[in-house]
């Protein structure tokens, strides 16, 4: 653009800001949660057919269980690619198990460990970036250095990866979340869990933080599938590297769903040897309702088809606009995610943090700019996370709209400064 067309751009931004404005709207796109008629789909939840009794005889309104159910493993078992015997039903939040297994790796020994990490005077964990905020927020919590590593189509940039646990004793962990992830919406290929898999680390006590969240979250008719992380942890001779976290927030209710643990025999028995202290029992009544309320893997699916039904007008509107209004200007690239519940918007460098501020002064709240980066700092100011479930598809149109408007007028500011 010639600077005269770049200075009528931005004319044209600052009119429609000012417009925008006044509008007063009252717009949040700041976290991924599933909407109000999403829930509505998940009601069947709410009742209890039958006795408490679980597929055994067992009655669940008592202590124990430590397991959870193993007819509610068995529905996701597959899905979460962990066999059925090693993959534990717990409460009701997966972060909730990854805090834990940080804190039972830094207070116990981890199998493979020589030490407890606690024991350890520095010990780091890689964060492919973008990434997930509470992720990071676990490490600064216990102290854990971040190390950022660059996100590809394809998963963490494994060159980077690869040579950074092979160097580095204190490194002994990477977050993943390795189907359609937050927020970029990647698949990691084949290629690169096998890598993960397969590559050396220089501490024997290396963990994958498998977070598989949006296992069963397709928005296409073409569900991503991803390789067998622990099948190939175990063929590398690396069995024990991998802890999978998986839950049904996003697929019942969000605040009372069940999460799921999965790793190597060893790893779940010393699972299990902290969580016995912590817990006679996660909640089975919770277990059995989604029992009844899923039946099968075949019904979870057609209960994502469903959910897929609400979100998926929201992902199209939002590629819609931001094509209608930021395409072929060089202001903005972002992603077409084929599941999950993010969109990643990228804007030009030094922009995000201006952008979001625009959009919050214009009553439309979104994820801070620097929380998709370990310590919220994004080095290049560049990346927003929009989240798009929650709003009805109305409300998410005008937010879109108003914050492509802000993109306009702060990249065109910038462009001239
Ligand atoms: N992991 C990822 C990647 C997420 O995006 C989220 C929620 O946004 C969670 C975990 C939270 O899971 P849970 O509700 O099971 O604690």
């Amino acid at each position: 653009m010639s600077v005269d067309e770049l200075t009528a751009q931005r004319d044209r931004a600052r009119q429609d800001y000012e417009a925008l404005v006044a509008q007063g709207l009252k717009l949040d796109l700041t976290r991924g949660k599933p909407s109000p008629r999403q829930l509505d789909l998940a009601n069947g939840l709410l009742e209890l057919k039958g006795d408490p009794v679980g597929a055994d005889g067992t009655d669940l309104r008592n202590y124990g269980g430590l397991n959870g159910l193993p007819e509610l493993r068995a529905i996701f078992a597959a899905d979460l690619q962990v066999p059925v015997e090693q993959l534990l039903a717990a409460g009701n939040s997966s972060l909730e198990l990854m805090h834990d297994a940080v804190v039972f790796a830094l207070l116990g020994l981890v199998p493979g460990a020589e030490r407890r990490w606690a024991d350890q005077p520095e010990i780091a964990f890689l964060c492919p970036v973008p990434g997930y905020d509470r992720h990071f927020g676990i490490c600064e919590r216990f102290g854990i250095r971040m190390i950022p590593v660059p996100m590809t189509p394809d998963g963490p940039d494994m060159d980077v990866v690869e040579r950074l646990v092979a160097e580095d004793a204190r490194i002994k962990g990477i977050w993943c979340v390795p189907k359609y992830s937050n927020p970029d919406g990647s698949v990691y290929s084949d290629e690169t869990v096998r890598r993960l898999a397969a590559m050396e680390t220089a501490a024997p006590d290396f963990r994958i933080f498998w977070d598989n969240a949006y296992a069963v979250h397709h928005l296409t008719d073409a569900p991503a599938e991803i390789a067998d992380v622990l099948a190939l942890c175990a063929e590398s001779g690396h069995p024990d590297r991998a802890f999978v976290f998986g839950s049904s927030s996003k697929i019942t209710f969000a605040g009372s769903g069940v999460a799921f643990f999965g790793s190597s025999p060893a790893n779940v028995e010393w699972w299990l040897s902290h969580t016995v202290k912590r817990s006679i029992g996660p909640d089975k009544i919770n277990q059995l309702r989604h029992v009844q309320f899923l039946r099968d893997a075949d019904g979870l699916h057609e209960h994502m088809r469903n959910l897929a039904g609400l979100i998926r007008p929201k992902f199209d509107a939002v590629d819609k606009i931001l094509t209608a209004e930021l395409g072929g200007t060089g202001l903005a690239t972002w992603t077409s995610p084929a599941g999950g519940y993010f969109i990643n918007l990228e804007v030009p460098e030094g922009c995000a943090r201006e952008v979001v501020a625009k959009a919050k002064a214009a009553g439309i709240a979104i994820t801070p700019a620097g929380a998709t980066h370990p310590y919220g700092d994004d080095p290049a100011d560049r990346t927003i996370r929009i989240a798009p479930t929650y709003p009805e598809l109305p409300e998410v149109e005008a937010a879109i709209s108003g914050l492509a408007t802000c993109v306009r007028l702060v990249g065109t500011e910038k462009l001239l400064a």
